[in-house]
């Protein structure tokens, strides 16, 4: 692994939009580029036909706005939402370039997402919910982000609507408060913003990568003008949240064991003091331990838990120092002082928290498969005392090893594939994991059905990305956190 571990946990690809050199010029100005429209058409999804007004085309002219929709626009009603808030679709061009490159496919024309209009210039790391906006001569209001469903899917291949909504580039609907006219080339115009909406890029990644972060959510019900069945949706996740969260704020901890790994990586024990019960965890979530007491120059990093959910008398981390990267400059403040802490001292820490790498309902009938690389081993692993307590579980951990292995660590991930007659283990040397593929494909690991979970370096992340494309896995899930 490189010997300095920096994950932070993406899923399925980075968001932040970086503009081509050819789409600068576009995004300088917010404007319409085009006006879309369609019919209403049917489509089968699941051996069931199913009506869609997805596939829309560019329309010339002026094109009235009214309170639900375009002129001349198909509408289907989806069930659970009024029609007023989602009365207008857009979608930036600027992710076009995106899904050309990630799909490896010939520029796609306007209108490709369903959008009604294809914009320039909004972006959802910048859009907040509430925006309001005159586009043309009306005026609209960002009500959502669009939250892709099955029909995209008709629309674009199979299992494109959960790569959308993975890569946050999903735009979003508006409602609209003027009547008014549209048409290619109109400026987009901000008319007011609350700045302490959330934006759509936040709305997503709460709603649906960090959906236990109760502090998230209960930020995206400050939201004044969230829809009503919006509000119901979130409150229902906040309760779940709470309900499997702990404490607010930071709790001291007392390290009870510690466990050399290799030279430079510890694994602690961590025991509340006054012998407060620990909350319960999920694997791959983790806690931010701080130290500096809880003076104004404290430090706070995040670490993966590394022990099983089932076993809650202590939370266990497992750290490496990071290296400095020349001798002129210091090693990285907490790891090596986390490093260095011997049985008896204290820290404090939060409740766990992150995204849960597992989720029995949307996995639906696939096989995990986990992929790491040196401490990536770490949120992995608890995962897998996750998955051995559930009903006729089954999973596949293929582990890279390297200079720094955690051997603790792998000793137990070993005896739980011994004791699991349906775990499988795989461990490789970098150089037979460029064939890591093949192998997995060998051993019979069902690719097609496979709900990947892959930790480890950048380049072990990528490097797994372009294997499990050509071993044929696109339609399999994949969550990623990079180290490195
Ligand atoms: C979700 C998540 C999970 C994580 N899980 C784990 C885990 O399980 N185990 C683990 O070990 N880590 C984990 N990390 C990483 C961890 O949070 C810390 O980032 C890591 O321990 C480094 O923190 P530090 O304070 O030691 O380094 P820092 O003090 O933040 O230093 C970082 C690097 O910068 C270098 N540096 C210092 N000064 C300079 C300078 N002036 N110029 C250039 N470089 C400089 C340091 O030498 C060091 O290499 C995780 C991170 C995330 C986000």
């Amino acid at each position: 692994m490189g010997g300095l571990p920096v994950p932070h946990e993406i899923r399925a690809g980075a968001f932040r939009f970086k503009p081509s050199a050819a789409t600068v010029s576009l995004i300088e100005t917010m404007r319409i580029l085009s006006v879309n429209v369609g019919g209403s058409r049917e489509v089968t999804i699941k051996d069931r036909a199913v009506q869609t007004s997805i596939y829309k085309a560019p329309v010339a002219g002026r094109i009235a706005v009214n309170r639900l929709g375009l002129q001349g626009d198909a509408r289907i009603e989806p069930r659970t939402m009024g029609p007023e808030h989602h009365a207008v679709y857009a979608y930036p061009y600027e992710h076009y370039a995106h899904w050309q490159r990630e799909l490896e496919h010939a520029p796609f024309p306007m209108g490709q997402f369903g959008e009604n209009l294809t914009i320039a210039g909004l972006l959802e790391d910048e859009v907040r919910i509430g925006d309001v906006l005159r586009f043309g001569t009306a005026v609209l209001q960002v009500a959502h982000p669009r939250i892709p469903c099955a029909k995209l899917n008709a629309r674009m291949g199979l299992q494109f609507s959960s790569m959308f909504l993975a890569s946050r580039r999903v735009g979003f609907y508006l409602r609209v408060l003027q009547e008014g006219d549209v048409g290619e080339n109109d400026n987009i115009e901000l008319l007011q913003r609350d700045p302490d909406s959330p934006t759509l890029e936040e709305f997503v990644r709460i709603t649906h990568h960090e959906y236990w972060d109760a502090q998230g959510l209960r930020r995206l019900l400050q939201a004044r003008e969230l829809m009503p069945a919006w509000r119901e949706t979130i409150e229902a996740k906040l309760e779940r949240a709470l309900a499997a969260s702990g404490w607010q704020g930071l709790r001291e901890f007392e390290v009870v064991r510690r466990d050399m790994e290799c030279a430079d990586t510890v694994s602690l024990y961590l025991k509340c003091i006054r012998d407060r019960p620990l909350a319960p965890f999920r694997g791959g979530q983790r806690l931010t331990v701080v130290l500096g007491g809880r003076s104004a120059h404290q430090h706070r990093r995040a670490y993966a838990i590394s022990s099983s959910p089932c076993e809650l008398s202590t939370y266990r981390i497992t750290v490496r120092r990071m290296a400095a990267p020349e001798a002129s400059l210091p090693d990285g403040i907490v790891s090596s002082r986390l490093v260095a802490m011997e049985i008896g001292e204290r820290l404090l820490c939060t409740a766990p928290h992150g995204s849960p790498l597992h989720d029995p309902e949307t996995c639906g009938g696939r096989v995990p498969v986990l992929l790491s690389q040196g401490l990536g081993i770490a949120p992995l692993l608890s995962l897998l005392y996750e998955l051995e307590a559930e009903p006729a579980a089954a999973a596949w951990l293929f582990h890279e090893s390297g200079d720094h292995e955690p051997r603790g660590l792998l000793h137990e991930a070993r005896a739980l594939a011994d004791r699991n007659p349906d775990f499988h283990m795989i461990e490789a040397a970098p150089e037979t994991a460029e064939r890591a593929g093949a192998e997995l494909i060998r051993r019979g690991v069902p690719l097609d059905r496979a709900d990947f979970r892959i930790a480890g370096s950048a380049d072990f992340v990528e490097r797994w990305i372009d294997e499990l494309k050509i071993a044929g896995a696109e339609a399999s899930i994949l969550v990623v956190q990079r180290f490195g």
